[in-house]
């Protein structure tokens, strides 16, 4: 099989616009699926909730006025005096002649109002070292590093590659470079030497910061070789910064300086710069789910404006009295937006975990829990579904009774995912926030508010007060309630991406293009009676079966409706007769058998659970799905599989032997 793992960013072709024919028909997506199950804000939450439903009336009665208001939870420099330049768009500037400096909003204020004691990091490493690091220490930690950097020779406008494992070192990198002015580039630890390679070309990388290694499913595994690897490739990195994590072997070169030796000698003393509200903060690259990836812009004010209100909004955080974790890797814009800047921002005490749920046991998140007493925490549909798969009894052993917010980011939830999630971890007492957004989007877009919403197992539901959102037909015409299409964005947000670094051509083309005036999101979408809207899966990803175009995250949320199911991935293959037939891969859960007799079962429970249109031509049970270091189903290469083509960009795979594993159950697919 081929394996093309040269990473090209930039130079790809889009794939976030349709292909020839592929997808897009003149019917809208068929509305198959029906929910009806409702579950009211618990009241006491709702009581003293920090966002109210009055929020949305008042950002729709003046929406630049709402974020003018939500810019005034930072501590600026200079005050903004504008809040919206779209003199240009979409190249948009928000809070332009405001002055700030992102790290001293997510350390330095804090400590100055007197909670410098408060906890910012909870670390858990993988093997149980723990580490409890105060915001008096992180700002310590933060200033210690913008130094070594400044004595590295990295400056305001400069890039730096970050490529680490999920320890405290990673956080206070980010931090250092935005406290100097330095755009941050992170790479996922465990990308590959070529991954890392063109995401430093792309950025023009000065330093890398990088460690020895991280404990990964009870190892120690390397991070080193792979970065010495990329970095040899150019003369243009001056210095790889190690942190010395597993102390495990590694070559040293030249450039190479210890974290703890360039740190160790500074001053625990650095005065904050203020930096305009448009000064880059940082590049990110897409997750890669549907083409190669994409460098994504952010900037400063604007950016942390959203990151900030919407953290604060969604998970109603209470900064005296919560814990809060998000599990997602500091490597996807989760991390960025949701473990750092926005918590930080907000003096929020949380949990940072190194390792994966499964080290050493199974029950290693309820553990967590129960040893921090996390009350809000931030994890993805496919966290979830593995969780279920594992059984009910794990968690079921573990103390959760602190929780009370639980946050699903990174792929439609499936309904019946949803409710095991509500039951089993949220023991029917806390509100599930769905929040839809993207790399692109840096912050929180469509998500329920906890102390408001009446939520909907697998519906995002509404856009966040501040943010326009709707669902369009081909045309470009907003669908009525009921209705399926795509979803845009119809009104610019503060926290919106700027460019594609380095290609605002590609910037243009990939988002604004296909509707005049309007970001087209790439996601397929639905209204339903009430105008709530339901996400169902990539544009790229809707299926087109005899004329009717399907969502993958309806068929596959029916497939997991079904006891036997854990996991599935549904895709549309070529077939003569009905253009393209559904294929499905599934998970099954630890006590179903595979049999004919369980694959017929399948086929006919969608067919009653969506209609006769919707059943998969074939189901094949699968040990493993292709997924990206998120932890999101990469389609793409599974419809390369069923209709038996070369796979396409693998770069971002988690696991590419998981290709092989299943191809060869599929001797032949199509
Ligand atoms: P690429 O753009 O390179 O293909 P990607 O889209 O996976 O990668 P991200 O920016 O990490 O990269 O993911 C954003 C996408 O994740 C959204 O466009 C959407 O498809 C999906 N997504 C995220 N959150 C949700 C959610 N709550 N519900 C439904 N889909 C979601
Ligand atoms: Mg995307």
């Amino acid at each position: 099989m081929a394996r093309d793992t040269t990473d090209t960013l930039g130079a790809g072709t889009d794939t976030a616009t349709p292909g020839e024919g592929d997808v897009v028909s003149n019917e809208s997506l068929a509305n198959l699926l029906r929910e009806e199950r409702r579950f009211a804000p618990p009241a006491d939450l709702a009581a003293a909730a920090n966002v109210k439903a009055e929020a949305y009336e008042q950002a729709k009665a003046d929406r630049l006025g709402f974020w003018a208001e939500q810019a005034r939870r930072l501590t600026w420099a200079t005050e903004p005096t504008e809040t919206l330049d779209w003199s240009n768009p979409p190249f948009a500037k928000w809070f332009a002649d405001g002055e700030l400096n992102v790290a001293y909003n997510c350390v330095d204020r804090h400590v100055e109002a007197g909670n410098g004691g408060r906890v910012a990091i909870h670390f858990e490493g993988e093997p149980g070292d723990s580490r409890a690091i105060t915001y008096a220490e992180l700002k310590d930690e933060v200033s210690r590093a913008a130094n070594a950097l400044l004595e590295l020779g990295v400056r305001k406008g400069d890039r730096v590659a970050v490529y680490l494992p999920m320890i405290p070192e990673a956080v206070f990198a980010m931090l250092a470079c935005a406290r100097i002015g330095a755009a941050h580039s992170v790479v996922f630890g465990g990308f590959s030497a070529d991954a890392i390679a063109a995401r430093i070309a792309d950025a023009d990388a000065k330093v890398v910061i990088t460690s020895d290694g991280g404990y990964r499913r009870g190892k120690p595994s390397a991070l080193k070789p792979a970065v010495d690897d990329a970095v040899a490739r150019f003369d243009t990195v001056e210095h790889v910064v190690v942190v010395r994590r597993t102390g495990q072997d590694i070559a040293w070169n030249d450039r190479d300086v210890w974290w703890h030796e360039v740190t160790g000698r500074q001053s625990a003393e650095h005065t904050p710069e203020a930096f305009d509200a448009e000064h880059p903060l940082f590049i990110l690259y897409t997750s890669g789910t549907t083409g190669k990836p994409k460098g994504i812009l952010h900037t400063s004010g604007g950016y942390l404006t959203q990151a900030s209100y919407t953290h604060h909004a969604v998970f109603d955080l209470k900064p005296e009295t919560d814990v809060y974790w998000c599990t997602a890797d500091i490597g996807w814009v989760t991390g960025h937006s949701y473990i750092v800047y926005g918590p930080l921002s907000n003096g929020a005490t949380q949990v940072l975990y190194e390792g994966t749920p499964d080290t050493p046991h199974q029950g290693r998140f309820w553990e967590i829990v129960q040893k921090y007493g996390v009350s809000l925490l931030y994890t993805a549909p496919t966290a979830i579904r593995t969780f279920m798969k594992w059984g009910d009894d794990i968690p079921a052993k573990f103390d959760l009774s602190s929780l009370r917010v639980l946050g699903s980011v990174g792929e439609p939830i499936n309904p019946e995912a949803w409710m095991w999630y509500r039951e089993n971890i949220g023991k029917g007492k806390c509100p599930i926030v769905d929040t839809w957004w993207q790399t692109e989007t840096g912050a929180m877009m469509i998500a329920p508010l906890p102390g408001v919403t009446h939520t909907k197992p697998g519906s995002a539901q509404r856009a966040l007060p501040g943010i326009s959102a709707t669902v369009v037909d081909d045309e470009g015409h907003e669908v009525p309630d009921g209705g399926g299409g795509y979803l845009v964005l119809t009104e610019p947000w503060p926290s919106m991406l700027r460019t594609i670094w380095g290609d605002d051509q590609r910037f243009l083309d990939t988002y604004w293009s296909r509707y005049e005036g309007k970001y087209f999101a790439g996601d397929g979408a639905k209204k339903d009676d009430d105008g709530d809207i339901w996400l169902l899966g990539r544009v790229d990803d809707v299926m087109l079966v005899s004329g009717h175009n399907i969502s993958t995250t309806e068929v596959e949320s029916a497939l997991v409706s079904h006891p036997s199911v854990a996991e599935a991935a549904v895709v549309g293959a070529a077939d003569e007769t009905t253009g393209q037939a559904i294929v499905a891969f599934v998970i099954l859960r630890g006590t179903a058998a595979e049999s004919d007799d369980l694959v017929a079962q399948l086929r006919n429970h969608v067919g009653s659970a969506l209609g006769p249109i919707a059943k998969p031509k074939r189901v094949l049970p699968v040990a493993e799905l292709p997924k990206t270091r998120s932890g999101k189903i990469m389609r793409r290469l599974l419809r390369d599989i069923a209709e038996n083509r070369e796979l396409g960009d693998v770069s971002t795979l988690t696991d590419s032997s998981v290709m092989d594993l299943i191809q060869t159950k599929l001797p032949s697919a199509s």
